[in-house]
């Protein structure tokens, strides 16, 4: 997870806008130039390079954007990340549940959630899509259709990180679920949970958000999750949610979101986003305002604990991002570019 702070490389720009929030200065919202020439791929967190190589494999060579966010995320569902993929952490009771959904350029969308035992849900989630009648599938349903479909069902054994930090979890189960909103409502309500915000200071989120244009102007995404670490059984966040965690109008540009998913999912987070760009925003004021709505929507003793980033597209493939804290990065891939972009923030720290 601290590999997510550490960020690979800094274009010039990303530099001195980490060096703007350092000094107090906003960053200004045309730092980062328009990328000129298609395709593009953009994801979030430090696991986007990977992916973003992944998704490559199919834009370098002319290929559709719905094949590329497929396929990108397939690497980061594969690796034993702490946070996407059966690799991850559990849920309170043990059990990895993964959430994920993809979009194209057509409005098509199809998404799981609370599926267990399956290595690559944005492959089910695209079945999903393709196959059935229906945009989303959930918990057991999504498993079965998942094995009727061919997909393997893995062991139900949790990799050796994330028994470790299980056990370490277990050992005071604590329980702050910043997202809740309703004065007197008991944290712990609903027993133990993991508290999004770490001692050492760093957010406990990760997922892999991705969008990409195509050589043709096509947008699609995809966004693919464990969700929170030790959440309670049965949690759903934003990123299985078309309009929350991910969205696409091919008219307009693609969003998609990572972080505290209720919050996200409050103000339908990544259709907001494409909304506000379909009212003339670039990408990185749209993420601003939607972040702005985030803050405005959660009490102000909350928004310091919880982190929330969206990343977007427009038609004309410029890209932007912004999160309520410092510490979002992502990854951009097209012709000329292959790097870790800083995003900037609403708050300093
Ligand atoms: N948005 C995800 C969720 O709430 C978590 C994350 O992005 O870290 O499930």
């Amino acid at each position: 997870m601290s590999n997510r702070r550490k960020f690979l490389q800094f274009s010039l720009l990303g530099g001195m806008g980490l060096l703007a929030r350092k000094t107090g200065f906003a960053r200004s919202e045309e730092t980062f130039p328009t990328i000129t020439g298609k395709p593009v791929v953009i994801s979030t967190w430090d696991a986007g390079l990977a992916a973003n190589k992944g998704a490559w494999e199919v834009l370098g060579k002319g290929g559709r954007a719905l094949d590329a966010v497929e396929k990108g995320v397939n690497v980061t569902e594969a690796s034993q990340n702490c946070c996407v993929g059966l690799g991850a952490n559990p849920d309170r009771d043990g059990f990895v549940t993964l959430d994920a959904c993809i979009m194209d350029e057509f409005a098509n969308c199809g998404s799981v959630a609370f599926l267990e035992r399956i290595k690559h849900p944005v492959s089910v989630a695209r079945r999903v899509m393709e196959k059935t009648p229906h945009v989303m599938l959930v918990g057991s349903g999504a498993q079965q259709f998942a094995v009727a479909e061919g997909f393997p069902l893995e062991e139900q054994k949790l990799s050796p990180e994330a028994q470790a930090a299980y056990s370490n979890w277990l050992k005071n189960s604590t329980y702050h679920p910043p997202a809740i909103n309703v004065e007197n409502k008991a944290n712990h309500d609903h027993g133990p949970f993991a508290p999004y915000k770490l001692e050492n200071g760093e957010w406990n989120h990760d997922t892999i958000g991705m969008v990409a244009m195509d050589t043709f102007g096509n947008l699609s995404g995809s966004c693919t999750t464990s969700g929170a670490g030790f959440k309670m059984r049965g949690r759903l966040g934003d990123s299985p949610i078309i309009g929350a965690g991910l969205f696409v109008d091919n008219e307009v540009g693609a969003c998609t979101a990572t972080g505290q998913g209720e919050d996200v999912i409050r103000i339908a987070g990544s259709h907001t986003v494409v909304e506000l760009m379909r009212q003339g925003l670039s990408p990185e004021a749209a993420c601003k305002k939607a972040i702005e709505r985030v803050a405005r929507k959660v009490k102000p003793e909350r928004v310091k604990e919880i982190q929330v980033a969206f990343l977007a597209i427009n038609k004309k493939g410029k890209v932007g991002a912004w999160a309520l804290h410092p510490g979002f990065s992502y990854a951009i891939k097209s012709n000329d570019r292959e790097e870790m972009v800083t995003s900037g923030s609403m708050f300093n720290s």
